[in-house]
C-alpha cells in the first residue's frame, strides 16, 4: 500500500506512465523519513512485475505489482536479477558503484525485459561517480530505469539534476501523517507534530523502541533551565549519539517559543549560538565530556 500522503505523486507518475511519457531516470527528493525509499522500491517492483501493463490498467496505479508472478516472487525472495540497489557504504558512493550499475544496465534482462537500478541517498556520490552516472543518464532506453532518492538534492551536480525527472516528496497534508501514525498507535506525544513531515522516522523509533527515550529528551528540553541532574539525558545520548540532533531540535523549538514570548533577540542569538556549538562539538569531538557540555549549555540558557 502506498503511503497516504504520496497518492498525488503516485497518480502523476501513473498518468505519465500511461501516456508513455514516463522518464527513465526518476529522482525523488525530500526529507528523511518521508517515504522516498519505500516509494522508490514499490515503483521498482511494479516496473519489474510481469503483469505491469494489466496491473496499471486494472488498478489504475503505476505502483501495483501483482505480487504473484515469477518476477514478484523473486523480489519477495530478494533475489531478482533485474533489480539493483546501491546504498552508501561508508562515507560515499564511489565510481565503482556507478560502473557496476552501468554494467548491470547493459546486460539483458531475465524477466519482463525491464531492469531497474535504485541509488539511495544519491547526493553521496563522489564527483567521479556523478560523472560516470551521466553516461547512463544520457542513454535513455525503453526498458532501463534509474530511480534516485535524496534528502539533499541541492548537493547534486546540475548535470545530473537536469537529466532526471525530479519529484519533491513531502507530506502536504499533515493530517494524513497524523492519521497514519495513529493507525500505528503512535499518539499522545506532545512533540509528535514536529515530525508529521517525517512520519517514517517516527515509525522507525517505534520499531527500535525509542519513543520513550525521545519523550524523555523532550521533557529534558522543556525543563532544561530548571534541571541540574542530567544523568538520564547523558545516558540516552551516550547510547545513541544520533539522538543529539533530536534533543537540540527540541531545545531550538523551546527557544523559538521563548523568543515569541518576549525573549530579547540578543539572548536568543546567544543561546542559538551555544546550541549550534553544542551540536557541532558532539558530532566532531571524539571523547567529548558530555556531562560537562550539557551542564555548560544549561547554564548558558539560565543566564540568557
Ligand atoms: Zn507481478
Amino acid at each position: 500500500m502506498t503511503l497516504p500522503w504520496l497518492h498525488d505523486i503516485e497518480q502523476r507518475l501513473t498518468q505519465s506512465f500511461k501516456a508513455q511519457r514516463f522518464h527513465h531516470a526518476q529522482l525523488f527528493s525530500g526529507p528523511i523519513g518521508v517515504g522516498k525509499f519505500a516509494f522508490a522500491s514499490q515503483l521498482a517492483n511494479a516496473l519489474l512485475c510481469n503483469n505491469i501493463a494489466e496491473q496499471v490498467a486494472a488498478k489504475k496505479s503505476v505502483l501495483s505489482a501483482c505480487g504473484q508472478c515469477k518476477s514478484c516472487l523473486l523480489i519477495k525472495a530478494g533475489t531478482h536479477p533485474d533489480k539493483r540497489l546501491t546504498q552508501v557504504d561508508g562515507q560515499s558512493i564511489g565510481v565503482d558503484d556507478i560502473r557496476g550499475i552501468s554494467d548491470f544496465m547493459h546486460h539483458s534482462a531475465a524477466q519482463n525485459g525491464n531492469k531497474v537500478a535504485i541509488i539511495e541517498n544519491c547526493e553521496k556520490m563522489t564527483t567521479a561517480a556523478a560523472n560516470a552516472l551521466l553516461k547512463t543518464l544520457e542513454e535513455p532506453s525503453q526498458s532501463r530505469f534509474l530511480i534516485l532518492t535524496s534528502s539533499q538534492a541541492t548537493q547534486l551536480p546540475a548535470t545530473v539534476l537536469s537529466r532526471c525527472a525530479k519529484t519533491d516528496v513531502k507530506v502536504t497534508n499533515l493530517a494524513l501523517a497524523q492519521q497514519w501514525l495513529e493507525s500505528l498507535e503512535i499518539t499522545n506525544y506532545t512533540w509528535l507534530p514536529l515530525f508529521y513531515s517525517q512520519p517514517l522516522q517516527v515509525k522507525y523509533w517505534q520499531e527500535q523502541n525509542q519513543l520513550q527515550n525521545i519523550n524523555t529528551l523532550y521533557k529534558f528540553a522543556t525543563e532544561f533551565k530548571q534541571s541540574h541532574n542530567f544523568t538520564e539525558l547523558v545516558a540516552i545520548i551516550n547510547k545513541q549519539p544520533e539522538l543529539i540532533r533530536i534533543f537540540t531540535l527540541f531545545l531550538s523549538e523551546q527557544l523559538k517559543q521563548q523568543l515569541m514570548q518576549g525573549m530579547s533577540f540578543d539572548a536568543y542569538q546567544n543561546v542559538q549560538h551555544a546550541l549550534n556549538e553544542f551540536l557541532q562539538n558532539n558530532t566532531k569531538i571524539l571523547g567529548l565530556n558530555l556531562p560537562l557540555a550539557v551542564s555548560r549549555l544549561a547554564s548558558v540558557l539560565r543566564n540568557n
